[in-house]
């Protein structure tokens, strides 16, 4: 019987949007990783009104609204910081370096951040500060930039994580494990997919992408690279059993796609010109909107409709 090397888990992100959560342990690299780390998002916002948070990492846990320690073969995934039932302001705040001090070291070997959407990432501010995080370094800047913006809480809180940032071109190393992250399009900036060069061969996870926008040269870039493992054929000192491998082609392909079924594609330029008729119909003297943060797409439409016009874009700081 062949040996099994290596063996996915998936948390969340299965039939349900958000809570994008698999496991990858690899037997023969001794690897353990987590690609994303998404809070279940939808049940979130049904658990907790708008301003409302958890009081602690176990009443997430009893909600199911992250990983389950006891049901994975991971240790100290979670901050101790946020374990006890009883917290107050004064412990968000606090200065993030007392996590590290605070916290045991794990046996998770790092998580893999795709891209800063809620359903990927959210899952972070309760996370161990000893863990390395892997993440675009745009990401990371925007999570960050997210964090301030909104209300301190301890589900929104992404100091002292232990960051490790990249770019395309770049190969992460972990123990010997080999991962190139490779830009993709999406609706958000510093958008990745993985090529995880596994002791079982590649495995490809696509996080969110799309082939219709703007920058959609950058995920045929990554099938691109799916297909010829430029990277680390190039850069990846690989020996000839990993090249062996390699040239088997992928093992697996984890892909994302909320909308694949319905095969509906939401054109932004549909929403620009349905706010151009609007416009010429009624001459507004101001119009407020309102849109996710970080929907990069919108952000862009009403700034450059703005522009068009000659009006003023003012934005909130706060949430
Ligand atoms: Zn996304």
């Amino acid at each position: 019987m062949e040996k099994k090397t290596v063996r996915l888990t998936l948390l969340g992100g299965v039939n349900e949007v958000g809570g994008n959560t698999i496991l990858l342990e690899d037997y023969s690299y001794n690897v353990k990783i987590f690609i994303d780390f998404g809070l279940r998002i939808k049940k979130y916002y049904n658990e907790y009104e708008r301003g409302q948070s958890p009081s602690s990492v176990d009443e997430i846990l009893r909600t199911n609204l992250l990983p389950d320690e006891n049901q994975i073969p991971i240790n100290n995934l979670y901050t101790k910081e946020f374990r006890e039932a009883e917290q107050n302001k004064e412990t968000v705040q606090r200065n993030n370096t007392r996590h590290v001090d605070k916290d045991y070291p794990s046996n998770l070997d790092g998580i893999l951040i795709s891209h800063p959407h809620k359903d990927h990432y959210f899952g972070l501010s309760f996370v161990n500060r000893t863990i390395p995080i892997y993440t675009g370094v745009v990401t990371k800047r925007i999570i960050r930039a997210f964090c301030k913006s909104a209300k301190d809480s301890i589900s929104n809180n992404f100091n002292g994580l232990n960051w490790q940032t990249f770019r395309t071109g770049d190969i992460i190393d972990i123990k010997g494990m080999k991962i190139v992250p490779f830009h993709v399009d999406h609706s958000v900036p510093g958008a990745y997919g993985f090529i995880i060069y596994s002791s079982a061969g590649p495995v490809v996870y696509t996080g969110d992408f799309r082939r219709h926008g703007p920058l959609s040269n950058m995920t045929e870039e990554f099938l691109n690279e799916i297909k010829t493992h430029g990277t680390i054929l190039t850069k990846g000192e690989t020996d000839k059993q990993q090249k062996d491998l390699i040239s088997e082609g992928t093992k697996v392909l984890i892909c994302d796609g909320t909308k694949i079924h319905k095969g509906i594609v939401e054109s932004e330029q549909r929403v620009e010109e349905n706010l151009e008729k609007l416009f010429a119909n009624n001459p507004f003297d101001f119009i407020l909107v309102k849109y996710d943060r970080i929907d990069w797409d919108r952000f862009r439409t009403f700034s450059l409709m703005a522009k068009k016009y000659g009006w003023k874009y003012i934005i909130t700081e706060m949430d």
